[in-house]
């Protein structure tokens, strides 16, 4: 009988569905391989890639895949990339792990910081988080020992924690692909916060949209939920997963309560904040997904040891969606203190030719020029920038992109997914859209009150998405004022 070939897939939906389509095909065809699983790769630009015989790691379709199959010898020919391991905590075993067998994850390490975790007391376990300088992955980087701090010394006989996989922004998607790669390590976080806090229950507030990251963390929590595990937190303790209705507004925290107690997505005054008032009128832990995803190494190895990692204020890893002109736009991780460049030229293999700028931290970042690419990647020096890491999007602008029309299609989009709650956010959105519409049309000059009107907002406004909202726009008109001229001014 023919040896068959053995093929470990990327099963990160990047990859996974084209290539479960492909194998499917060649089913039919009478074609068959040993297969299994692995997270994402970072060659999201190349999906849908894969190992060949455990060694080889290539891009593979169809035609590769038969020919292989008829002729094993000939993957010696083929280059294989490269999975480097160097300077990554969660993506480190996405060649071991297959995201739905807990033992993989076990075998590479996995729940041992829980375990760790039982036998030191809650503040020490504080203590560690604090001394290794984690901040809040979303977007805001808050101290993340503070927040936990504040939840458990909350007094309350109830606390809940709520794990915020919305992820609604336009160009970041690491949160559902590192859900997808390895949802353990999520729950594995989750339980050590849980087990801090002393939570009653957790939830997980997933966009609608991540079918097969709910179906990963579905299936995670169901098999660390049968182990026993959960009663070492109590007795009655569960990881509830909600759906969320997918707006972008729905992923702000107090928001998000809102939705996962029923009711419509409309972010909360603030204070309370929620650490004392949050889900159900009880003290809530709300974290990103990434940010819960680290605490299993804090823990295991020490505070310190997560501190020697990364650079100034910004310790540790970020994992980042990098998209645009570039030839591999891709999800990845990367220690803090690199340099955007080496992000650009290491991660997604350069750029497909001239660039003229970047928009880092999303939707709500900053739009910069190319001059400042060196730029380490750390939360102060891009903050510097006028920009902010936010999520981890970063978005490569190609030399023609209209920069105008780059700002009127993000505030377009705040425009849209603004809840109508404020006034700031809601007339002054759709405000800066007209005059950007104008200015494209060449009708109308920017008016003289402009920065007025984008302080004004960003004082005002009630919640994150109104404050940060005219900030593409301010980073805009500083690094490329030429653009935002009219063709009369531009011509004098
Ligand atoms: Fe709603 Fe915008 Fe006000 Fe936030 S800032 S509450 S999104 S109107």
């Amino acid at each position: 009988m023919k040896k068959k070939v053995k093929l470990k897939y990327c099963a990160a939906s990047n990859c996974y569905y084209k290539i479960k389509n492909i194998l499917n095909e060649l089913k039919q065809e009478g074609i068959e391989f040993e297969e299994t699983k692995c997270g994402c790769l970072g060659y999201c630009g190349f999906a849908p890639v894969a190992f060949i015989n455990n060694n080889k790691l290539i891009p593979i379709n169809k035609k590769i895949l038969k020919d292989i199959y008829n002729n094993p010898d000939l993957v010696n020919n083929i280059q294989s990339l490269d999975f480097n391991k160097n300077g990554k905590i969660l993506m480190k075993y996405n060649d071991e792990l297959d995201p739905d067998d807990l033992d993989s994850y076990i075998k590479v390490g996995g729940l041992k910081g829980f375990e760790k975790s039982l036998n030191i007391n809650e503040d020490n376990l504080i203590k560690e988080i604090e001394l290794s300088g984690l901040r809040g992955r979303g977007g805001a980087a808050f101290p993340t020992y503070k927040k936990i701090q504040a939840v458990k010394n909350s007094v309350s006989d109830i606390k809940y924690l709520v794990a915020n996989l919305e992820e609604g922004e336009v160009g970041s998607f690491n949160n559902h692909i590192l859900s997808e790669s390895n949802p353990f390590s999520i729950i594995e976080g989750i339980l050590i916060a849980s087990y801090i806090i002393k939570a009653k229950k957790a939830f997980i507030f997933v966009n609608h949209k991540g079918k097969l990251a709910i179906q990963r963390l579905t299936n995670a929590i169901n098999l660390i939920r049968n182990k026993g595990i959960f009663r070492y937190i109590n007795e009655e303790f569960d990881i509830e997963i909600r759906r969320s209705p997918s707006s972008y507004i729905a992923g702000e925290e107090s928001a998000m309560l809102e939705v996962i107690e029923g009711k419509k997505a409309l972010p909360r005054n603030k204070p309370p904040y929620p650490v004392n008032i949050g889900l159900f009128k009880k003290p809530t832990l709300i974290n990103n997904v990434e940010t819960l995803a680290a605490l299993p190494y804090i823990v295991y190895y020490g505070g310190k040891e997560y501190s020697s990692i990364g650079i100034n204020n910004s310790k540790g890893t970020k994992m980042i969606s990098l998209t645009g002109f570039i030839n591999n736009p891709c999800v990845n991780e990367v220690t803090f203190g690199v340099k955007i460049s080496e992000i650009v030229e290491k991660i997604g293999f350069g750029t497909k030719g001239e660039i003229k700028g970047l928009l880092i931290g999303g939707p709500s970042g900053g739009i910069v020029s190319k001059d400042y690419i060196d730029t380490l990647y750390d939360y102060d020096e891009v903050y510097k920038l006028g920009a902010m890491v936010g999520s981890g999007a970063l978005y490569v602008i190609p030399f023609n992109q209209n920069i105008v029309e780059l700002v009127r299609y993000l505030m377009k989009f705040f425009a849209d997914e603004s809840c109508g709650q404020c006034i700031p956010c809601r007339v002054g959105t759709v405000k800066l859209t007209n005059i950007l519409d104008d200015l494209l049309n060449n009708s109308k000059d920017l008016p003289q009150n402009l920065n007025e009107i984008n302080d004004f907002i960003m004082k005002v406004s009630l919640c994150g998405l109104g404050q940060a909202a005219p900030i593409p726009l301010v980073t805009a008109m500083k690094y490329f004022p030429d653009e935002f001229k009219t063709k009369t001014k531009l011509n004098t």
